[in-house]
């Protein structure tokens, strides 16, 4: 009985329960891509325009960068609403500038280090072609959610192109499974460049879309991704690890006295509502990927902020007939029709019907866009529908037998 029980807890909770705890998939991306690097010698670039930058000879204007977000929705509530993408451009931008309210809590000790990156983020006005846009693109993909392979950077693996990386920062937005983000690798493929979100961490006050662009212009974690590790930024005291949580007081750790660690980081894990910084050394290190010969140069000749030369209305957004599986008539008495017509990749698959204390009664293999299945021999009551493909995506239905 507990395992029924567990399995119908199982089913009445909803998938966002399960991902409750996410981390940036950044360590894991990384090793996957290191070889696709081209930038030779990124990390001497770095040092030579980093020293310059901090002696005051280089850039100085505030950073503009064009923003282009692609929401990849499968179900109809992951069509997010604009303000939602309006609220994080704005987050991003109040960290990067060091306007957010919560600078009131970085400790004494770290308080001269905290920068104003002077870098700020812009939906695109102007799209690759000069057309007016909103920097937003809504597409419904037949997909339910992606991994850290960088397929939702293509439309032909049903995700969406980026825009030319030269010109706009991409931020695509989608069901990423366990992980809350991750962030191309400077100097890596140009066609792969961007921010990755999951919808889960893309809403007011998650603060994993800062994280990301700082990894997005070079910056490392903050522990340097080993024990007591170098994130190659000088005012950041090293530190054993990532932070859990939300610590209070100094913690000290690979012998960094008097300070401790800068938990506070944004490149650090620790919870949202307790990091809020970058330091001095961070900036001038991402900043110094903007300097002439350097990887993120080009985004400063950008025309994505320019009033666009042709304006167009944009199109309606036609949504598929089915944004998901339609299970009817419910009840039912004789025969149930599951109808799949919105995505051909469930045929073959197995389809179950639970009952309420967990046990699979039957099979059926779909054989049709609208599978037909007879429930005339259950007894009356209530069950579940269940399906799980191999690339993850399942369906859970509850129905009523009479
Ligand atoms: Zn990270």
């Amino acid at each position: 009985m507990k395992t029924g029980v567990f399995i119908l807890l199982f089913f009445l909770l909803t998938t966002e329960a399960t991902l409750a705890q996410r981390e940036c998939a950044g360590q894991d991306y990384s090793r996957t891509v290191s070889s696709a690097i081209t930038f030779r010698d990124l990390e001497g670039f770095i040092n030579t325009h980093t020293l310059q930058q901090t002696a005051g000879r280089l850039y100085k204007e505030v950073i503009k960068i064009p923003v282009v977000v692609h929401v990849l929705y499968h179900f109809p509530n992951q069509k997010i609403d604009d303000a939602i993408v309006h609220e994080q451009l704005a987050l991003l931008n109040e960290c990067f500038r060091k306007q957010n309210a919560d600078t009131v809590n970085i400790p004494a000790v770290f308080k001269s280090l905290a920068a104003d990156c002077e870098i700020e983020f812009q939906l695109a006005t102007s799209d690759p072609n000069k057309r007016s846009a909103t920097g937003i693109i809504k597409k419904y993909t037949p997909l339910g959610n992606w991994g850290i392979d960088d397929k939702v950077k293509f439309s032909s693996e049903m995700g969406d192109d980026a825009w030319d990386p030269k010109s706009y920062m991409n931020i695509w937005v989608c069901d990423l499974n366990k992980f809350a983000g991750y962030s191309s690798v400077v100097g890596g493929a140009e066609n792969v460049d961007g921010l990755v979100i999951d919808f889960g961490a893309f809403k007011a006050g998650n603060k994993t879309i800062v994280h990301e662009a700082g990894h997005w212009m070079s910056l490392l974690h903050i522990w340097g991704d080993e024990n007591c590790g170098d994130d190659k930024v000088s005012d950041t005291p090293k530190q054993a690890s990532y932070t859990p949580g939300c610590p209070t007081g100094i913690r000290i750790t690979c012998g960094n006295a008097p300070t401790g660690d800068m938990y506070n980081n944004y490149m650090d894990f620790t919870s949202d509502a307790c990091i809020n910084m970058f330091s001095n050394g961070q900036k001038a290190r991402m900043r110094s990927l903007f300097e002439p010969g350097g990887p993120r140069n080009s985004l400063l000749t950008s025309k994505g902020l320019d009033t666009p030369l042709i304006f167009e209305s944009p199109l309606p957004d036609d949504d598929p007939k089915w944004l998901e599986p339609h299970l009817y008539p419910n009840p039912a008495k004789e025969e149930l029709k599951l109808d799949l017509t919105y995505d051909a990749r469930w045929l073959g698959t197995t389809v179950r019907i639970i009952n309420i204390q967990g046990n699979a009664l039957m099979t059926v293999v779909v054989n049709a866009k609208t599978q037909t299945i007879d429930v005339s021999r259950l007894v009356p009551g209530m069950y579940f529908l269940a399906a799980k493909r191999t690339d993850g995506l399942s369906i859970r239905k509850k129905f009523i037998k009479q």
